[in-house]
């Protein structure tokens, strides 16, 4: 079944129609009310629930799609939060400029980047998305529509980065841009011959480098366990400069009925992977798109992860504790006999992020994709949320559609401060089952006192 209004995992299954209105068109909050809140949507790009609101109303907001200016000269860019990543790229990067943050699909909106304040391949250089956000405008159901900068509106500013769609609907937003010479990416790939191997070259890989990430193969045991391929990547001194992504090289056309990515498969998959880089070493310009979009080059391919979909997990774990906590996780999820069919390890840098709530923090992070096979893909999550929280980290909110209210708690400490900011008209699935659970727990106890 098509469902416009899921999310990226498809779980939980969708109930039999998504409720959606269009985005307001001027800078009025949309007059219906649910007694289950609205919630502004993007292009559900967010594997979990936080782009949900199955009691309530979704606000679409791909209409509002406008490229209201763009300065060649200082590169700064003004547009309607509906407009796609693909849609700034191709508008700038003729005259030199590019993304100065871009997640792994260029298939986000404006809107839902500033709201998860996410994070790509070069957070070490340039932090996340939020650094680079000059002002927006944020509609709120009980103050009107407010202009938010470091200095207008300061609070509401960091409120709304990183602050999952709570605090109002984002209509606008002036971003600053990264001047590149070119969008071909000159790349570089270390083969991995086990786990130390990645953490003796990320920082290394970091210094030397504008993007870096590595592959890992989950699958590996023994003195192979965690090998895998580090990429870096700089942008070339010449190259493509239409910033236009190819076509998808192939579509999933109807979800299959049992998973094809799990045992043997996924095994022969990631052996591919692995020997298709021979030499310790290589260096190669390539398109842009494969090396920041590698998913998108295929269609839909969520649905390959069969009628239940998928659960994602990522983490980050404080530096001090890499090496034990990726290890301990990556050993956890082998151990449940549960394939990650991508396995994408990151060292985040320390600059800070402008958002009260934002994800990224000085560490490693973890990100693992399991088809959900219920409980015991539960189970599993489980067990990952413990050895992340026990090392002193956090769990992504906008990739989960599972975690205990006590995971996002110990994650995200302020979350109350954004409870106190947040739009009284507007409500997400994922703050449902976690904050207000957390506060209403509060309020039993205030009340047994
Ligand atoms: C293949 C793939 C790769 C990815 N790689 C990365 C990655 O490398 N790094 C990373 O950080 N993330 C990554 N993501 C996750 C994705 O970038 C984020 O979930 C992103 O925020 C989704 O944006 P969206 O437009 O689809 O918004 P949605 O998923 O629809 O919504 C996201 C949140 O934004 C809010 N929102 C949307 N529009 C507005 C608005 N106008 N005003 C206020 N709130 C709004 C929603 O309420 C919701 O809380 C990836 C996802 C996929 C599918």
């Amino acid at each position: 079944m098509s469902d416009r209004y899921g999310n990226w995992g498809r779980t939980p299954p969708p109930p039999d129609g998504r409720r959606a209105v269009e985005a307001p068109l001027g800078d009025a909050f949309p007059g219906l009310r649910s007694p289950a809140g609205l919630l502004p949507r993007g292009n559900g790009r967010s594997y979990g629930d936080t782009c949900l609101n199955d009691a309530g109303v979704l606000v679409d907001m791909r209409g509002r799609d406008r490229i209201v200016s763009f300065d060649p000269q200082d590169g700064v860019i003004e547009a309607e939060a509906g407009v796609l990543l693909h849609e700034i790229t191709e508008r700038v990067a003729p005259h030199g400029w590019f993304l100065p943050v871009t997640p792994g699909t260029q298939f986000v909106t404006l809107g839902g980047a500033l709201a998860n304040d996410v994070h790509g391949k070069n957070h070490h250089r340039r932090g996340t998305f939020g650094r680079w956000v000059e002002s927006f405008t944020l509609l709120r159901s009980d103050l009107g529509a407010l202009t938010c900068s470091r200095t207008q509106n300061a609070d509401f500013f960091a409120a709304t980065i990183g602050g999952l769609g709570l605090t109002g609907i984002v209509t606008r937003v002036r971003l600053r841009l990264l001047a590149v010479p070119s969008l071909t990416i000159r790349e570089t790939t270390y083969r991995l011959s086990c786990l130390d191997d990645y953490f003796a070259r990320a920082t290394e890989a970091d210094d030397r480098h504008e993007y870096a990430v590595a592959w890992i193969d989950q699958l590996a045991k023994g003195p192979r366990f965690g090998r895998g391929h580090l990429i870096c990547g700089d942008h070339a001194g010449s190259g493509d400069r239409t910033g236009r992504a190819r076509r998808p090289l192939l579509s999933v056309p109807f979800t299959p009925p049992v998973s094809p990515l799990r045992g043997l498969a996924l095994k022969a998959f990631n052996e591919v992977t692995f020997r298709k880089l021979r030499a310790e070493e290589a260096t190669r310009d390539v398109a842009f798109d494969g090396f920041f979009y590698p998913l998108d080059r295929v269609e839909d391919w969520n649905r390959l992860y069969g009628p239940q979909g998928l659960h994602q997990h990522q983490s980050v774990v404080p530096e001090a504790m890499g090496r034990q906590a990726v290890r301990a996780l990556m050993e956890c999820a082998s151990a449940h006999g549960q394939g990650s069919f991508l396995t994408v390890l990151k060292r985040f840098g320390d600059l800070p992020s402008p958002g009260l709530l934002s994800f990224p923090r000085r560490g490693y992070t973890l990100t693992l994709d399991f088809p959900n096979r219920g409980a015991p893909t539960l189970a599993l999550m489980d067990e990952l949320d413990r050895i992340a929280i026990e090392a002193g980290g956090a769990v992504n909110p906008y990739k989960d559609a599972r975690m205990a209210p006590g995971v996002f708690d110990a994650s995200f400490p302020r979350w109350r401060m954004l409870e106190a900011m947040s739009d009284p008209a507007i409500r997400s699935d994922f703050w449902t089952r976690t904050a207000l659970r957390l506060d209403a727990g509060t309020r039993r106890l205030g009340a047994a006192a």
